[in-house]
């Protein structure tokens, strides 16, 4: 069959059922799976049959899932996570150890920043931070013999700047490590790190993959193409014998298609156990069947809200790669010519006083610390997720004391903009 468009990828990918089987995907709620033979289940504790044996290394439901992932994102394997932030953990912890180095954009998810700066430092693993446009002597200087991987994010939460892909990528490539990108809020429908280089793609299913504030998720999908052996001094976790699995050498095994996730899911998953339950997958399916449908729609409300707010007296600064007047507008272009995301930021003249003001006087707008599903929500990160900073603070983090962010939800955009615009009138 021909390449099948993201559409249908999104509603038919990942599981086809046979004659008289379930049209929907089944939960496979059990933890455990029965063998004849002592013999059927040896092979598959040495890797050498494909199969389940115990649902915290795989269950069908989830692989099942996994495959749309992997399907959507144009990878050769994938694996689901607990969380977005196990999936970034085991993306980054399948090549990194103690003693090693990673480059890391700066303008990345709060939660990611603490487990590279703070959780992976602890455990022997450094970081470089640079900034998203950041030029290729910067890039090339970010690196030491010992860096491992290179992370971003394409659209970043909650800074919204766009990740030069491409650039990132040649950056990894010439010092023989791979790129890792977070595609969370763009989505494989807007946007294919793959198809620019990327080597891993990690998501957090929870925001708009599941897209309903439903379940907390993570994905991993390996692009498949780096080359792990080409580089076996560095990756000696894939590249040497795994004493665990009687010394397999998984790069060998398994080549560069499946080297990375069979590692990850047999050492990873079978010590850390930082499964997605089956009934959590199911959810992230019924979300994923209408991926293309929602995020158009998120968009399509986020770029009329930006537009709206921009043109606000009360308003001194709208972030939204969707308008031509943002500093990411022309990357956006180039990675996400259909769109970007339902999140907009901007900062209200009247400072932390009136987003206060603003906020409490919202109707349609929920405040919460979420993003990415289908009601709208806001949150004003000076008074709650950075409350214990200081305006000054703030500023030098980037994060004005006025700042809102807003998460588009699939509500009217004339009720959303209504509501903002009832809100705004309430500020000084
Ligand atoms: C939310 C988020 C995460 C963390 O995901 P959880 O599912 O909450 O663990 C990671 N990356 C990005 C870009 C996110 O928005």
């Amino acid at each position: 069959m021909t390449k099948q468009n993201i559409e249908t990828i999104c509603v038919q990918g990942g599981y086809t059922p046979g004659n008289g089987e379930p049209r929907q995907i089944p939960i496979i709620q059990s933890t455990t799976f029965k063998y004849n033979t002592s013999e059927d289940m040896g092979k598959l504790f040495d890797l050498e049959a494909s199969g389940y044996f115990y649902s915290r290394l795989q269950n069908p439901t989830c692989d099942a899932v996994a495959a749309k992932i992997c399907a959507l994102e144009g990878g050769a394997a994938a694996m689901l996570t607990s969380s977005g932030q196990a999936a970034n953990f085991f993306a980054l912890f399948n090549i990194c150890t103690c003693g090693d180095h990673i480059v890391a954009s700066s303008s990345i998810y709060g939660g990611t920043f603490n487990l590279i700066a703070v959780t992976l430092a602890k455990m022997g693993v450094e970081a470089t931070f640079i900034s998203p446009t950041a030029s290729d002597a910067e890039l090339d200087a970010a690196f030491r013999p010992n860096t491992k991987a290179v992370f971003g994010e394409t659209i970043a939460n909650p800074a919204l700047t766009v990740l030069d892909i491409e650039k990132f990528a040649q950056a990894a490539h010439r010092h023989g490590v791979p790129l890792i990108v977070d595609n969370t809020f763009a989505t494989p429908v807007n946007c294919q790190p793959i198809a620019w280089g990327a080597d891993i793609v990690t998501h957090s299913t929870t925001k708009y993959m599941d897209g309903h504030g439903a379940s907390i998720g993570g994905a991993i999908v390996d692009a498949g193409k780096f080359d792990w052996l080409a580089h076996a001094d560095k990756f000696p976790g894939l590249c040497t014998p795994d004493d665990s699995y009687h010394g397999i050498t998984y790069a060998e095994k398994f080549g560069k298609e499946h080297a990375f996730i069979t590692k990850a899911t047999a050492q990873l998953m079978r010590d850390f156990g930082s499964t997605q339950s089956p009934q959590n997958a199911f959810y992230v399916n019924l979300g994923l069947e209408s991926l293309h449908v929602r995020v158009a729609r998120h968009c399509e409300n986020a770029q009329a809200v930006a537009e709206f707010l921009e043109q606000h007296p009360k308003v001194s600064c709208v972030h939204y790669c969707g308008l031509p007047s943002d500093p990411y507008h022309e990357l956006a272009k180039k990675y996400l010519p259909q769109g970007s995301c339902g999140v907009v930021s901007f900062e209200l003249t009247g400072g932390r006083q009136a987003a206060q003001v603003f906020m409490k006087q919202l109707k349609l707008a929920a405040i919460e610390t979420h993003v990415a599903d289908a009601h709208t929500c806001c949150l004003n990160p000076a008074t709650s997720t950075h409350r214990q900073m200081t305006d000054e603070q703030l500023q030098v983090a980037g994060i004005p004391a006025g700042l809102v962010r807003l998460s588009c939800g699939l509500e009217s955009k004339e009720d959303l903009i209504a509501d903002l615009a009832q809100a705004l009138e309430a500020v000084e």
